[in-house]
């Protein structure tokens, strides 16, 4: 029975986004029904407080959650959407890349705690500009065992070096491709690089190799577009390159809006059909994502990968893996003090802010704890 209701609804999926027209208004009818929905579920959240106690027991590494190594901070792209470009031109970003025995210390960690996610997709940066990202998707496949091994990359480096086929050859899980759409003057005007030729090849040689291989890997095409759904569907580009390598392990999806990154990135950052994200009511309840542990590139661990305002090295900071294990600085002083802030209305400075806030919920504890 499961097995069929997934064939279905792949099938219901490829169908939306493979016809133009009906991703158009799919996605359209997203960004409408997601905002209603959030305003509702924000609003029963606001009298269905999970409290402080209630999180206490949470403040521990879980094995069902993802630990992120941000294998170097550095972006070879310059996207509208995001604050890189911002930070650097600002100087505030001080960029690195992580040393194998770094990313060691962090893998062999999280494999010990039972971890079976490991994303090497940094805050801000490209994972392939890191000269030894294969080594270390070699170390955590092969060495430390680590069940699903994950990457996002905006695809502008694959074809060198063969990265594309010595990925899949390593046993990746899943390599995550975020790039505009099938424009070359959209791609140029978002992602602020003249890279569209040496991306879509990219895509092309990964998607031919991995479908050769009989797919071991699975691979999500995130389109951050300014171009329209069907105006990429339609286009040579998806019809040769992408669409025919699609299946329930090869996907795409469209943005339905963008987030703000704490107030980095503004409505006049936005051009063709892309739209912000609406900012959800800022209850006194701590985010999901304060559940999560990033390493940065010199050791530091912060709390949330996903975003940051400034810098990477800000006050999400709860410690470093030359001095605490992970699980010490999980179950540590520095992260409870963030999270109980929130109860007393005081976040850090990236949350403040931030479109991307989704609070804690006694469904998302139960599930947690349940996959502990
Ligand atoms: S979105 Fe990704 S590819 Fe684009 S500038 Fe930011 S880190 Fe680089
Ligand atoms: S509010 Fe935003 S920056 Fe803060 S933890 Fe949540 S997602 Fe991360």
């Amino acid at each position: 029975m499961s097995g069929l209701v997934t064939k279905l609804s792949w099938r219901i999926y490829h169908y939306v986004h493979t016809h133009g027209l009906v991703a158009d208004v799919v996605y359209k009818g997203a960004h409408f029904f997601q905002n209603l929905w959030r305003a509702l579920q924000y609003r029963w959240l606001s009298r269905h407080k999970v409290s402080a106690e209630a999180l206490w027991p949470h403040r521990h590494l879980a094995a069902s959650g993802l630990l992120i190594t941000g294998v170097t901070n550095i972006c070879n792209a310059k996207c509208t959407f995001c604050a890189y470009p911002k930070v650097v031109e600002s100087k505030t970003l001080q960029t690195g890349v992580m040393s194998l025995d770094t990313f060691k210390k962090a893998a062999d960690e999280w494999a010990a705690a039972g971890g079976k996610d490991l994303d090497l997709t940094p805050v801000v940066g490209d994972p392939l500009i890191d000269p030894g990202v294969l080594d270390k998707v070699k170390y955590a496949v092969s060495h430390a065992l680590i069940e699903k091994v994950t990457l996002t990359t905006n695809a502008i480096l694959l074809d060198h070096n063969d990265n594309y086929k010595k990925l899949i050859d390593l046993g990746i899980g899943c390599v995550c491709i975020s790039t505009q759409g099938t424009s070359r003057e959209a791609y140029e005007k978002v992602y602020g690089v003249k890279k569209y030729d040496e991306a879509m090849s990219g895509i092309r040689h990964l998607l031919e190799y991995n479908h050769a291989q009989g797919e071991p890997a699975r691979i999500i095409i995130r389109f951050r577009n300014d171009q329209k759904p069907s105006e990429i569907i339609h286009a040579p580009d998806f019809m040769v390159h992408i669409k025919p390598f699609l299946s329930e392990r090869v996907r795409v999806n469209f943005t339905v809006d963008f987030d703000n990154w704490g107030g980095t990135i503004k409505p006049e950052d936005m051009s063709g059909s892309m739209k912000m994200r609406r900012l959800p009511p800022q209850l006194d309840v701590p985010c999901q994502a304060l559940f999560g542990y990033a390493v940065r590139h010199d050791g530091n661990v912060r709390l949330c990968g996903c975003r940051l305002v400034q810098n990477d090295l800000d006050d999400l900071v709860v410690g470093n893996i030359y001095q605490h294990t992970l699980s010490e600085i999980a179950a540590g002083e520095n992260a409870w003090k963030i999270i109980q802030g929130f109860y007393a209305g005081q976040r850090p400075q990236t949350c403040r802010n931030c479109t991307l806030y989704r609070p804690v919920t006694r469904k998302w504890l139960a599930q947690r704890a349940v996959k502990k």
